[in-house]
């Protein structure tokens, strides 16, 4: 037993393909190669994170899942890309909202003069499934203040409750995995603290989570299970709570100095080769 998957299976006893198989996948911009073959799994009801340092590759492997790539110039150039068994890959963005996945945008992306609600509404566009009105109501018992707020222009929202907007209006599209690119950025702690109690809540309900975030000690507490990217490959993966414990880790990214000898990833010497606990 090792990956998420592998463990969420033995978890439930259910033997299922996972909800999401990135396979083998490179992401290219032109010429330039962002991300290099890279392979990984959310299962069913999982939560699992994406972390590494700037311009590893994370935000291009969400596009590459979002079908957002080709908006900024990059394509998928190899491997695949499944939602339950299903390839994703080369489809329209909103044909991949459509089948299960919304995408939490980095920036959040809130259009600042329409109302709260309209915002949420704009969420639903792509939806397949009825039952806007019913997730527009959990929405509101999620994140209250947004029920409170919902005739206010998006604009005049804080940092927090513009976080909430945008993962509110992505979960009005009812999706099955929920992409979550950077949502503690440029939040307080306590901002922080709360927005992922929220996503807790959300979490119950059923909908899977990949979150890729710079705040590794946030992501590792929240996600079950994570991946380490670097230069556009995975270097490492685990459940989260050993990847807390692994010195590299408590280094580069969770800000522990440590007494070991010197394995940071910052000077790339070091997991060249993918690791992977066995537990
Ligand atoms: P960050 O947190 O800084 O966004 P990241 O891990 O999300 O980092 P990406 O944004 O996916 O990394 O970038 C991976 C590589 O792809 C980087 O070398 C980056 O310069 C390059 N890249 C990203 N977007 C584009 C683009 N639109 N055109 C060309 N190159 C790009």
């Amino acid at each position: 037993m090792s990956s998420a998957t592998e463990q969420a299976r033995e978890a439930t006893g259910t033997t299922d393909a996972p909800l999401l198989a990135v396979e083998n996948v490179e992401v290219r911009y032109g010429v330039s190669l962002a991300v290099r073959g890279v392979s990984f799994e959310v299962p069913e009801n999982g939560a699992v994170a994406l972390l590494g340092p700037n311009g590893a590759g994370k935000t291009s492997l969400i596009r590459a899942i979002s079908g957002l790539l080709d908006v900024h110039h990059g394509a998928v150039r190899n491997g695949d890309i499944r939602l339950a068994g299903r390839s994703i890959r080369g489809l329209r963005a909103d044909k991949i909202v459509s089948a299960g996945v919304a995408q939490v945008p980095e920036g959040r992306l809130i259009f600042g003069a329409l109302s709260v609600e309209e915002n949420l509404r704009v969420g639903s566009s792509a939806r397949k499934t009825p039952g806007a009105d019913d997730t527009l109501a959990q929405v509101y018992d999620l994140f209250p203040v947004l029920g409170e707020r919902r005739a206010r222009q998006a604009g005049w929202l804080s940092g927090g409750e513009q976080q909430m907007l945008a993962i509110g209006r992505a979960l009005m599209a009812g999706p099955r995995l929920l992409l979550l690119d950077e949502v503690s950025l440029g939040l307080a702690p306590k901002v922080i603290e709360d927005i992922f109690e929220r996503l807790a809540g959300v979490r119950r309900l059923g909908t899977s989570m990949l979150l890729v975030e710079q705040n590794a000690r946030v992501a590792l507490g929240f996600a079950d299970y994570g991946y380490i990217l670097e230069s556009g490959r995975i270097v490492l993966e685990g459940p989260s709570a050993k990847l807390r414990d692994d010195e590299a880790v408590r280094r580069s990214y969770l800000g522990i100095r440590t007494d070991a000898a010197d394995h940071g990833f910052a000077q790339g010497k070091h997991y060249r080769r993918r690791r992977r606990w066995l537990s």
